[in-house]
């Protein structure tokens, strides 16, 4: 599959003003960093769409994208800066459950991690709230082209690990991507589609 048209839509800071009718959705969400803007744009071929983050954490809201007039891809705030008070994370944490419980139209979220980093705590509470909710998602570890391909099997396989050790029977759905090389793209964006496609 092929991206033909992918144009920003909207942005909302309440999930009731979401679009209303009922594409398939697909929200991405990880850490401030975690190269979410930058995956976007790769998965789009678009180099400006998301915007790479200037100062991480500022933008708390929930954009959506049309692609290919069929289905939402939906860019979430990142998650877990240090550098907020807890009123904001507090609030942060209201508006993304809301998300996620609320918007009928998500069929998957992804959730992004820097595959060179250990496994975090926060990213491991957030899937373990997604698994609780039973809302679907993939993992996409990211940055995939500062690893040599040796040290990247190795993190992913820690990673399952530490999910097997914890709340996990079976490691989630997962990709591995890099916005450098587009690494991921095909697989990702052929995912999506199949799904369309049920
Ligand atoms: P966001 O805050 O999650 O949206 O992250 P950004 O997309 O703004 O990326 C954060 C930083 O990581 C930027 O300096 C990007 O250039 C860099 N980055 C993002 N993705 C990749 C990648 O796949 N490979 C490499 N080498 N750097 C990346």
């Amino acid at each position: 599959m092929s991206i033909k048209t992918a144009e920003f839509l909207v942005s909302n800071s309440n999930v009731a003003k979401c679009p209303k009718n009922n594409l398939p959705e697909y929200a991405f969400i990880g850490r401030s960093n975690v190269g979410k803007s930058s995956l976007i744009n790769m998965l789009t071929d678009r180099k400006n769409l998301a915007k790479t983050s200037g100062r991480p954490g500022k933008t708390q809201l929930i954009n959506h994208f049309i692609i290919n007039q069929s289905w939402y891809l939906v860019d979430l705030p990142g998650y877990g800066y240090a550098r907020v008070s807890k009123k904001v994370k507090k609030e942060f944490q209201k508006f993304i459950t809301q998300y996620f419980e609320e918007r009928e139209q998500l069929v998957s979220a992804f959730v992004l991690i820097d595959c060179r980093h250990e496994p975090q705590p926060i990213d491991k509470e957030f899937m373990q709230y997604l698994g609780e909710k039973q809302i679907p998602f993939s993992i996409i570890f990211t940055k995939a082209d500062k690893l040599k391909p040796k040290a990247l099997e190795r993190n992913i396989e820690n990673y399952k690990q530490e999910l097997l050790a914890g709340a996990w029977a079976e490691m989630p759905n997962y990709f591995v991507s890099s916005a450098t090389n587009t690494t991921g793209k095909d697989e990702i964006i052929n995912y999506i589609e199949q799904i369309n496609l049920q």
